[in-house]
């Protein structure tokens, strides 16, 4: 048991309040939103980027936390007076402070544990590892791909008495990491899985890189690695004399205590012969359930380790077949009844479970928040011990129904009170008991261990997506969010423009993931947008730029806060019930967009007026917006706007005695006028992945891609013409025209017809033929012989960049985002 007493001599900190004494610390936590049980929950302050882990330490105190871990003071907010009773300790670093103690919670194990680096595969050489040896042993491993400074700390606390193995794996960007997650560790066998190009700029070399991740594995009895990578292997040499290796090969077979020879490959599967020469020659033949390249080196790591464990050739070939991909990422589905099924069917361990969860929680409120869930697997834990741990987890994340299935989690029923309940022995209980009805605009949580084959429920769930369909990419954006925040100073907030639907992608998801990442503000063009945002459980202030009068009311009601752009609306604001204090206000300054705002010469009127309502209006901030933000020609333009906008703010800030937030800055604003983001910045169109300046698009990621379905081909002889009006023009030789699910009314805009558009089918580019019709258009497919009825067509996306498409036909990527029609399903993916 580890108390915070302790923790000065684990970590060299200094204890400058005591706390609770002797309380157990049970749970390490670095986010103020995923608090489990308070008391014993340790809170590591840490400093990131983009991040100030300090910030949340009233907001943790209220809840409850009464452990906390600092290295800066002076960010503590107010007087350690503040926080009576609780317990804090003064480090160099919170960050090493937690490795420090995660290096201990490791030091009470004295069992096998593989550590894992290497370019690519990490997190899918863990799973299969964890697949293959669970026959054997029970593992501990790292959630989903925790590996990094402050994910392998967290995942090594998992570790407790039941397990026999650990498998973790390690990922580092820069010099001066990889030795630190050693001591983490400490494993004592090790898998180099391969080494690519990514984080390359973290490092001098490619040399220095390998070298780097190999630190991981100073230590370990036997590193398991492909021969075959030389890199890796000359730096193996190095670090490791012979006996501490344990290799395979395909191209080197007498240079490894493996050789392999791929025998055979099909569609669906590798036939590899293996030929092991010491201690005793033995030759095997086995079939990999996987015909692409990473996914055989994947399983040859996998099947390295069972022949060093001498698992028989027989059971190998059994618990190969076994190995089910890896689903790397959680996802969002659209299903029936306004529902939403978050998609998690591949494992279900007790972290995986948690993780999940914190994914559920953090959706829109929805309705209720239901659970499937199956049996949890491998947890180390009695059934009773475990299943209590899952009603506790349900019971923080707030889940209002359980749907549990599997023999052992009904028997363990009774631990579930208070929340809605039903139990089947077998997901064909389930099925056959199904009635679409009983869901009803609910979030759902789909958690079920591989076996019970729980993506038939998903599939039950789901509406039939076929047709089109508009993907977000939701990391996409979360990076895209990251790389404008990286360009403001510290302190700069930050407006998100969710307005039109959040650029088509989609508003209340959107708004929801802001929310989580803490921007500061929204803002939408319309209060009807804000209402439902609002209803959504969206709480961070919104701003709403051209509210009607009639919405003035409700725009009260629901906290919402309108721009005021001229005298009459002002007027109009004044006149709201009184019942109630107004909305704080924003006002639009005209400094040479000539649409919305007071000009120069109205400030003077302006200003008596705040002054006169000053008890009744408080401004929250003043903006103008540039007129050519984007285009180096108008920099002298933008320059007397910005210079325009710095003469009025303060006389109305002398005005109104006090200070306002002040903004001018659109994306492409943000990165073109470093010096003039004010006091906050509206983020726009690049958090969709349009780099509006153009001149940094690569630093971007997609967020959304549009695609449907060809719904059927058609071979035409020479000379027949295609589509309404005959259009699509009589050629001289024979074609093949496939028909897609997408028209104009979906917002494929009628201007792509004949061959202006083209779309990507099977990876080739195919020209739109004839003129697009409301619900459908053609393509000629004649170039592309796989393409087949059922088959995807992207209409844009990382295959079809949005800005060319926009290009085509005289437009800009804004209106094409944003004439995605409502009733174009999207589909959300998340981590
Ligand atoms: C839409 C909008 C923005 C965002 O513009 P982007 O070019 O999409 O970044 C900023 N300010 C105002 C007033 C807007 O209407």
């Amino acid at each position: 048991m580890l108390t915070f007493s302790d923790l000065p001599a684990l970590t060299g900190g200094t204890l400058l309040q005591a706390g609770p004494e002797g309380v157990a610390i049970h749970q390490l936590l670095l986010d103020s939103r995923r608090i489990g049980q308070p008391s014993g929950a340790l809170f590591f302050a840490i400093r990131g980027a983009q991040h100030n882990g300090h910030r949340y330490l009233p907001d943790l105190y209220r809840r409850g936390v009464r452990l906390f871990v600092v290295d800066r003071l002076e960010e503590v907010p107010g007087e350690l007076g503040a926080y009576p009773d609780a317990g804090f300790l003064m480090v160099a670093n919170s960050l090493a402070a937690l490795q420090a103690v995660a290096a201990y919670h490791r030091r009470q194990f004295r069992i096998p544990i593989f550590g894992i680096t290497g370019s690519n595969g990490k997190t899918i050489v863990k799973e299969w590892l964890a697949q293959l040896l669970s026959a054997d042993d029970l593992i501990c491993k790292s959630p989903r791909s925790y590996n990094s400074q402050v994910g392998v700390p967290l995942s090594v606390w998992e570790l407790n008495s039941t397990h026999t193995l650990g498998i973790f794996e390690a990922g580092i960007s820069e010099r001066g990491e990889m030795v630190r997650l050693a001591q983490v560790l400490q494993p004592n066998l090790g898998i180099f899985t391969n080494l690519g190009t990514a984080h390359d700029a973290g490092f001098a070399s490619p040399q220095e890189k390998v070298a780097e991740k190999m630190r991981l594995f100073a230590e370990v009895d036997t590193l398991f690695y492909c021969r075959d990578h030389e890199a890796v292997h000359l730096a193996a040499r190095q670090l490791l004399p012979e006996h501490r290796t344990f290799t395979w090969s395909r191209f080197h077979p007498h240079d490894a205590h493996v050789a392999v020879t791929i025998a055979e490959a099909s569609a669906d599967r590798t036939v590899v012969h293996i030929a092991i020469a010491k201690p005793l020659p033995q030759e095997h033949t086995f079939t990999l359930p996987f015909a692409d390249e990473p996914s055989v080196e994947n399983a040859l790591h996998g099947l390295a380790v069972l022949l060093w464990r001498q698992v028989p050739a027989a059971e190998i070939q059994r618990r190969l077949d076994r190995l089910t991909p890896v689903a790397m990422r959680l996802e969002m589905k659209q299903a029936l009844n306004d529902c939403y099924v978050l998609d998690d069917t591949y494992n279900n361990d007790l972290a995986g479970l948690t993780l999940a969860l914190d994914v559920l929680t953090r959706q829109p409120r929805r309705g209720r928040r239901t659970l499937i869930l199956s049996d949890v697997l491998e947890s180390g834990l009695p059934a009773s011990e475990l299943y209590a741990r899952v009603a506790t987890q349900l019971a923080i994340h707030k889940v209002e129904r359980l749907i549990g299935i599997g023999p052992e989690i009904s028997q363990h029923q009774a631990l579930f009170q208070g929340i809605e309940q039903t139990f089947f022995a077998k997901t064909e209980d389930f099925l056959t008991n199904f009635y679409p009805d009983q869901f009803q605009h609910e979030t759902i949580l789909v958690k079920g261990a591989r076996r019970f084959g729980f993506e038939r429920i998903v599939a039950a769930f789901q509406q039939k997506i076929h047709g089109t369909v508009l993907e977000v990419n939701l990391d996409a954006l979360v990076h895209n969010l990251n790389y404008y925040r990286a360009r403001l100073a510290p302190g700069t907030k930050l407006m998100v423009m969710v307005k039109a639907f959040a650029y088509g992608s989609g508003s209340y998801e959107v708004a929801n993931l802001l929310q989580f990442h803490r921007v500061d503000y929204l803002a939408v063009a319309y209060a009807d947008e804000g209402v439902e945002l609002r209803q959504h459980g969206i709480s961070l202030p919104i701003m709403v730029m051209n509210p009607s009068p009639d919405s003035f009311q409700k725009m009260q009601q629901y906290h919402l806060e309108p721009e005021i752009y001229s005298f009459e609306r002002l007027r109009e604001y004044l006149r709201v019930s009184h019942d109630q204090p107004l909305p704080a206000i924003h006002l639009k300054l005209d400094t040479g967009m000539r649409r919305l705002g007071f000009a120069e010469e109205d400030i003077a009127e302006l200003s008596a007026m705040l002054r006169e309502n000053a008890a009744r209006l408080r401004v929250a901030s003043m903006l103008t917006h540039l007129a050519g933000a984007d285009e180096a020609q108008h920099n002298d333009f933008s320059r007397q706007q910005l210079a325009a906008f710095q003469r009025m703010t303060p006389t109305l800030e002398a005005a109104i005695g006090y200070t306002v937030l002040k903004h001018a800055l659109n994306s492409a604003g943000i990165l073109r006028f470093p010096d003039a983001h004010f006091d906050m910045v509206r983020l726009g169109i690049g958090l969709y992945g349009v780099e509006a300046t153009g001149e940094n698009q690569e630093a971007l990621r997609p967020v959304s891609s549009l695609r449907t379905t060809i719904s059927q081909i058609k071979t035409l002889p020479a000379g027949q013409t295609v589509g309404y009006g005959r259009r699509g023009q009589a050629v001289e030789h024979e074609r093949r025209i496939a028909t897609l699910a997408i028209g104009y009314a979906d917002g494929y805009n009628r201007r792509f017809s004949n061959g202006v558009g083209t779309v990507v089918v099977r990876e080739q580019r195919a020209p739109i033929v004839g003129n697009v019709c409301m619900d459908m258009c053609m393509i000629d497919v004649t170039n592309i012989p796989g393409a087949q009825s059922g088959d995807m067509a992207i209409i844009f996306g990382e295959a079809m960049p949005l800005p060319e498409l926009a290009q085509r036909i005289g437009t800009i990527p804004y209106e094409l985002l944003t004439s995605v029609s409502e009733r174009v399903k999207r589909v959300f993916f998340a981590e």
